[in-house]
């Protein structure tokens, strides 16, 4: 497995509209439209950042994983995501090491990625994202 740069944070937040203005007017970073992605209940907006991207995650639904996420721990980054070469190849590898994970086969995420979540029990209790991306 080969992990080739931290692809992006994930901060939940209440609503991308009222969230966005930090990013954009004080840290001055560029807005590229946001995309809803029904399977997951949440809709996603990228800042990009160098080599790496912030996210902004709003659930688009109370029962949604971000939804709950706030609901328990408040906005805040969610997730870590890496890019990796190869996403099912990276979670057999994990699996071998008895790594637990939440998705056992990527599925597609914003911008068409191919994405899979480590469980946090074996992260010392940080959501990671892997992702591959072309
Ligand atoms: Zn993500």
């Amino acid at each position: 497995m080969k992990i080739l740069k931290i692809d992006h944070l994930g901060i939940a937040v209440n609503s991308i509209e009222d969230g966005k203005s930090f990013w954009t007017d004080a840290l001055g970073l560029p807005f590229e439209g946001d995309e809803t992605v029904a399977e997951q209940k949440v809709t996603t907006a990228f800042f990009p950042v160098g080599e790496s991207e912030v996210e902004l995650l709003e659930s688009t639904s109370p029962d949604g994983p971000v939804a709950k996420y706030i609901e328990k721990r408040g906005q805040g980054i969610q997730h870590v995501a890496f890019r990796v070469e190869n996403v099912e190849e990276a979670l057999e590898e994990l699996k071998a090491k008895g790594i637990q994970l939440i998705d056992q086969k990527p599925r597609i995420g914003a911008g068409g990625a191919k994405i899979a979540f480590l469980h946090p029990k074996a992260t010392n209790g940080v959501l990671v994202e892997l992702c591959e991306r072309d």
